[in-house]
């Protein structure tokens, strides 16, 4: 068994430094979205064209450092650390449904960018108030991280994807103490990847769409050009097509390999298809950032054709697919956990019961 490392209090000063980092991202995220809604085309920029394209990478090395600054779990717990929440336990079922939510909200939200989101920036920021109200109104009922961050967020089953080996455990900047609200919980759990839960059909169906279905769904994605909805079917039927049939061939490959593969070698299986997702991702993003896009302009940042050489671009996916390659698959499992859990309720109850007052 993994050591479990467990944190009593985090130190004031520590705790006041991640306070004002969780702040700080607060803020961005706050400029972001008024950006998005008073300066679409900045706002554009910001999000999709710069915070979404290095969010894969972070997740890879350090899914906790997200966990504990991402501005829309700050939001939304914001009821549970001013004590209005009722800290409701989900049962595993509950929490099988919203994990198989969450992933199937991903492939069905993913490619409206195309069709919506990538040049609507009051729509993205509709799309994130929604987020925030959804996961702020689940705070006031349901324990810590349970209900949106570790349930029904969408980006969830992609750090449990990518997040399966990481640098190393930070401190829990949000729990202030472990309730026990979700078993497992990704964030305590060493090497947690998609399908670490197989309490029920829910969770297995979950991590299997997630494991296998990814990377198919990126590849297809990225095959997709940006093109303002008009609001036709046919449209609505290009934006999901090859995303899709991607998908699925991606998912019967991941079902016959896993059918095939001894329970030790499954972290492996899921390691190769963390890797092959994120190095995908990348191998489109990567030029399409810097004007070398196999789709023209569509999520440019900067237009480098002409001032960098196209062989440049390729040895930096050639660079960023060997690191991938290595890091989620090469590399020993380090047995780390997205965050290190603080102290269980009860046993800080004891332990404060015994401090001098
Ligand atoms: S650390 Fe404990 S309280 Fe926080 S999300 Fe995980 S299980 Fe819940």
């Amino acid at each position: 068994m993994p050591e479990l490392k467990v944190y009593r209090h985090l130190p004031p000063r520590t705790l006041l430094i991640w306070r004002i980092v969780q702040a700080l991202f607060w803020l961005i995220g706050v400029v972001i979205l008024s950006c998005l809604l008073f300066f679409p085309a900045l706002g554009i920029m910001l999000f999709w064209n710069i915070l979404i394209p290095v969010a894969p990478a972070l997740l890879v090395v350090s899914t906790g450092l997200w966990r504990n600054v991402c501005p829309l779990a700050t939001t939304n717990l914001l009821p549970r650390r001013f004590g209005l929440s009722k800290k409701k336990k989900l049962t595993p079922k509950q929490s099988g449904v919203f994990s198989l939510i969450a992933i199937v909200a991903l492939y069905v939200i993913v490619p409206l960018r195309h069709a919506v989101f990538n040049t609507n920036g009051p729509a993205t920021a509709v799309l994130i108030i929604t987020m925030v109200l959804a996961g702020g109104i689940l705070g006031f009922f349901y324990e810590w991280k349970s209900a949106w961050c570790s349930g029904l967020c969408p980006i969830h089953p992609v750090e449990k994807l990518y997040g399966g080996n990481i640098l190393t455990s930070l401190p829990n900047a949000h729990c202030s103490e472990c309730a026990n609200c979700m078993v497992p919980c990704p964030d305590s759990t060493p090497n947690i990847r998609p399908e670490a839960s197989k309490k029920n059909l829910w969770f297995r169906m979950s991590g299997f769409l997630t494991t296998g279905g990814l990377p198919g769904f990126i590849w297809g994605w990225f095959h997709v050009p940006d093109n303002r909805f008009t609001g036709s079917l046919h449209e609505l039927f290009m934006t999901y097509e090859i995303p899709f049939f991607a998908l699925l061939v991606s998912l019967t490959i991941y079902g016959l390999l896993l059918a095939n593969t001894e329970q030790k070698y499954e972290p492996k299986l899921s390691g190769f298809f963390a890797a092959a997702g994120v190095s995908c991702y990348y191998s489109y993003r990567i030029p399409a950032l810097f004007g070398f896009g196999n789709l023209g302009a569509d999520g440019l940042l900067i237009d480098l054709k002409g001032k960098f050489p196209e062989w440049g671009i390729n040895l930096i996916i050639v660079a960023t697919t060997t690191f991938f390659f290595y890091w989620l698959l090469v590399r020993t499992r380090n047995k780390n956990s997205w965050l290190i859990r603080p102290a269980f309720v009860k046993k800080t109850a004891t332990v404060r019961n015994k401090l001098p007052v």
